[in-house]
């Protein structure tokens, strides 16, 4: 089996997404593919820095250029904004098939990270903060977690931002912020309201990383997801930012980061996965026809067969889990549980498979030469980044009680 055959069901797909996906198919096999061992070898590429600042980690300039002049020709670099911002105004579900594709391989295709909630700005924070951002002259972190507040932040959080005529003083500490370091603007929720909360107490605010008063850590916090720290520590320390700076009402920032997480964190971790599973299968069944052992080759063991199958199991189940939330979220409706369904799906299932994948390999299974182990790392994180799998199925548990 291999990426480039249909996979997915072109029928339930309109036409221009199945036209975008072929396209998405050979750039992948064509540009990225070539790059992947020596991405992989790289000490310099890590998680939590966007994809073009990554590339520029590891690449030559000449070689990002290329690759962002494709994502700028083949108009991929605006698949994620909306058609009112300017972009290709992709409905979820072509953007989550587009992604999978992306994800099929290690090296990550030059487009911007555009928090969605930069459209409930202003018209004037839109011109500041998401033209820029979508053009990519700007990077935009998001600072929820703190060092005492990560699965409860809005009944633990202790940032605090108190108004002084007119304007906010702002102190706390944040960790755990990818890119903190790289970015122009933090997104920062705080506490303005001791008493509501997350329920009309917490706000969000647009702050410029080198504002008096912010601190970011300079080392950085090591991980096991790449060579280099990408999560940082920020300290704010009385930062004083004008009215203009807050995102949407007073008091809103929680679900406005709700609203970032249920979307980029949850429902965007289903074609995350997918890529990884479906080259992991790919790679596997290729490898246990070939690999012999006692006179015959792997795949006709049935131990062998059956972590195929069950590999195969979790890539179509969670494939179409996936499409119909996007497809749900495409006819407007609610799909905070359904995303947390998927997200929950996508990491543990996605580990599963990897894990699967390792084994039929064997040693070379945990070569750095192929990419396995890297995703079983970025898979495994992710259940716990954006929300660990135990909160995901708080939050189903809520939707199925409360119904
Ligand atoms: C690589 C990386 C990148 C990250 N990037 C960002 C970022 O950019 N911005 C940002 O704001 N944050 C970021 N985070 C933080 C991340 O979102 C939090 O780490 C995550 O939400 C979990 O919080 P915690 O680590 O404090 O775990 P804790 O809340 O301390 O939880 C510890 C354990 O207890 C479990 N648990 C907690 N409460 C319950 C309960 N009620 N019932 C059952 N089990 C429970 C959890 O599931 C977990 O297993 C990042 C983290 C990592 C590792």
């Amino acid at each position: 089996m291999d990426t480039l055959d249909p996979q997915t069901p072109s029928y339930t797909l309109p036409p221009e997404v199945v036209a975008y996906r072929d396209l998405a198919r050979q750039i992948v096999r064509n540009e990225l593919m070539p790059l992947e061992p020596e991405y992989l070898a790289s000490p310099h590429h890590t998680y939590g820095l966007t994809p073009v600042t990554n590339l520029r980690s590891v690449f030559p300039a000449e070689t990002v250029d290329r690759l962002v002049k494709l994502s700028r020709d083949t108009g991929l670099w605006w698949m994620g904004a909306s058609g009112t911002d300017g972009g290709m105004g992709l409905s979820m579900l072509a953007q989550i098939v587009l992604d999978e594709e992306f994800n099929y391989c290690a090296v990550p295709f030059p487009a911007p990270e555009i928090p969605n909630i930069l459209s409930e700005g202003t018209e004037a924070q839109r011109k500041k903060y998401l033209a820029p951002t979508i053009n990519g002259d700007m990077i935009v972190s998001f600072a929820q977690t703190e060092p005492g507040a990560g699965s409860d932040p809005g009944g633990m959080m202790t940032t605090r931002a108190i108004r002084k005529n007119g304007r906010w003083v702002i102190n706390g500490t944040k960790m755990w912020i990818s890119g903190a370091h790289e970015s122009d603007v933090i997104l920062l929720q705080a506490v303005t309201d001791n008493e509501k909360r997350q329920r009309g107490g917490i706000t969000m605010f647009l702050v410029d990383r080198k504002a008096p008063g912010v601190t970011i850590e300079e080392r950085g916090i090591p991980t096991w997801l790449g060579p280099r720290a990408g999560q940082y520590i920020v300290h704010f320390d009385n930062v004083v930012v004008d009215g203009d700076c807050v995102l949407g009402p007073v008091g809103e920032g929680f679900r406005l980061g709700q609203r970032w997480l249920t979307i980029h964190d949850r429902l965007m971790r289903g074609p995350y996965s997918l890529g990884k599973m479906q080259r992991a299968l790919d790679m596997s069944i290729a490898w246990a026809k070939q690999r012999v052992t006692f006179g015959k080759p792997i795949a006709e063991r049935q131990a062998i067969q059956w972590r195929l199958v069950d590999m195969y199991v979790d890539l179509q189940a969670l494939r179409s889990m996936t499409y119909e939330m996007a497809s749900r979220a495409d006819q407007g409706e609610d799909v905070r549980a359904e995303a947390a369904l998927v997200k929950m799906c996508a990491s543990e299932w996605g580990t599963r498979c990897i894990d699967h994948a390792i084994q039929i390999h064997g040693a070379m299974g945990e070569s750095l030469e192929l990419p396995l182990t890297y995703f079983y790392r970025l898979l495994r994180h992710t259940q716990i980044g954006g929300g660990t799998t135990e909160i995901q199925k708080i939050l189903i548990a809520r939707k199925l009680l409360k119904d």
